[in-house]
């Protein structure tokens, strides 16, 4: 049986500003006071696993611990089978120090025209862990499928988004009214399975 969230505060262990507002957007519902591991001047641990799953448990632990309360993390990423899973954990890093994106999706189109006759499939993961102070942590892993489109089209969303169309869909991520992207999203799946577990 997943360990419920019963109190009435919750750490945000993220210190990128758009995933904890989209976080903080998805609890609303839940009457629960957030804050940011940034507001609580916590620092951020190193992403040093090898999995989605790895890297949002120590950091939901890390917070937890840190700030005494219950913490929730997410770790996400692009994964393409042709290419062994890259850029998967280390999606954020494939941007370059100045987070540019436009690197970062010509790097997948380069290294899939390196493969003949690669497979376009693609999909986005997201690891979401609650963690408690006591060390306890309950983790849901969340999927979008789809495939990469070449170039890039739109300007919405972040990240790898305007390569990526959703199976069933035409427009990319990128190209997508945010509300829907949200609907399908891999953050989304993570998200209702951990509030279904644990909120419910
Ligand atoms: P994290 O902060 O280590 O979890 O890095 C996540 C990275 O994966 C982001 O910087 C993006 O490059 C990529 N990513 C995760 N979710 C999405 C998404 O919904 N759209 C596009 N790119 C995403």
């Amino acid at each position: 049986m997943p360990r419920r969230f019963t109190g009435d505060r919750l750490v945000l262990a993220s210190h990128n500003p758009g995933k904890v507002r989209e976080i903080d957007e998805l609890l609303r519902p839940f009457a629960v006071a957030v804050a940011s591991v940034g507001e609580l001047g916590l620092p951020e641990p190193d992403e040093t696993g090898a999995t989605f799953v790895a890297n949002a448990e120590l950091k939901a632990l890390a917070a937890a611990q840190g700030a005494r309360l219950p913490a929730l993390a997410d770790d996400s990423g692009l994964v393409v089978p042709a290419l062994g899973g890259a850029p998967g954990v280390v999606s954020a890093r494939w941007a370059g120090p100045n987070k540019d994106f436009l690197v970062a999706m010509r790097r997948v189109e380069a290294e899939l025209a390196a493969v003949e006759g690669a497979d376009r499939s693609a999909h986005f993961v997201c690891a979401m862990s609650l963690a408690w102070p006591d060390g306890h942590v309950e983790t849901f892993e969340g999927f979008v499928y789809g495939r990469l489109v070449f170039p890039p089209r739109g300007e919405r969303g972040f990240g790898y988004d305007p390569i990526f169309l959703a199976d069933g869909r035409d427009i990319t991520f990128g190209e997508m009214d945010p509300a829907e992207k949200h609907r399908i999203s891999h953050r989304a799946d993570a998200f209702r399975q951990l509030v279904a577990a644990c909120f419910g």
